[in-house]
């Protein structure tokens, strides 16, 4: 699944070849329904439009057109949005095809799964509704800190569902969660509220970091992701603790151990990220 770090790749491929493109027309291929269903009647407005900006809010991809609508996309599972060669064959599941003003490029939306949509959203107050709807958290990188140490201390849930949940924070997904755990040398089964102010804070700080350096190396190639330009991520190769079960801890050499937290794996080092004090049973 397409994370923060591989949708800002995405968009940063994306940007110099969508910028100043005009929407020469939409085809709508096949029929099978997205997470949220395409409305044909979307492409009169978007047909002779101009993309003015291409950026990125949490994991949705935002392309702001000269009417002051935005085409927003959400990448799901197996998401892709490239520009293509309109003379290339469609991909086995292309949904989306936009034909730009520069001859012969299409934008095309592909997904395998199908847990991934498109969707026009008429204007910044329709946006804003939309994201508040979604109940998107704040960007990772301008974290307030005293606000985020107040929404850890706010909940009894184990740290690493808290990193997973988007109105706390957007973008971060499984893989980010458990290298910034790891950072911050905190056990993925710390309850969110027995975290100290400092451990809050170096959380943060591991947050942003990880998440920077896996900008910097174009994201994690995991199954099937590609950037934008169709390059794939080297941050997998990066990875101290995600995947690396028995596999020596980079700091102490302490083998990776695997913990199932909420349904998902999260890999940590046993000595440098040591498990919550369990209470004492009280004698009879
Ligand atoms: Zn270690």
């Amino acid at each position: 699944m397409p994370e923060l770090p591989e949708v800002e790749t995405i968009v940063r491929d994306l940007r110099p070849l969508l910028v100043g493109r005009r929407l020469s027309s939409v085809t709508r291929v096949g029929s099978l329904e997205l997470r949220r269903p395409w409305l044909e009647d979307w492409h009169g407005s978007l047909v002779e439009r101009c993309i003015l900006e291409a950026h990125r809010r949490g994991k949705w991809i935002l392309l702001r057109l000269d009417s002051g609508a935005h085409l927003v996309v959400h990448l799901g599972m197996t998401g892709r949005l490239t520009v293509k060669p309109a003379g290339d064959p469609l991909e086995p599941h292309t949904h989306l095809v936009f034909d730009l003003d520069e001859p012969g490029r299409q934008l095309r939306f592909s997904d395998i799964r199908r847990f991934g949509c498109a969707v026009l959203i008429r204007d910044d107050a329709a946006l804003e509704t939309f994201h508040r709807d979604n109940a998107l958290g704040p960007e990772p990188f301008d974290l307030d800190p005293a606000a985020w140490r107040a929404s850890l201390k706010a909940t009894t849930r184990v740290i690493k569902a808290v990193l997973l949940d988007q109105t706390v924070v957007a973008g971060v997904g499984n893989i980010y969660a458990v290298e910034a755990l790891f950072q911050a040398q905190l056990h993925p089964s710390r309850r969110a509220c027995d975290v100290k102010p400092k451990e809050a804070d170096r959380l943060r700080e591991s947050i942003a970091h990880v998440l920077t350096e896996a900008i910097e190396h174009r994201g994690s190639t995991i199954r099937n992701y590609v950037g934008g330009s169709g390059l794939s991520g080297g941050y997998q190769d990066e990875f101290r603790a995600y995947g690396r079960t028995d596999l020596p801890c980079p700091r102490c050499e302490t083998p990776i151990a695997m913990v199932r937290v909420g349904g998902r794996s999260s890999h940590f080092c046993p000595k440098c990220q040591p498990a919550p004090h369990k209470a004492r049973p009280k004698r009879p």
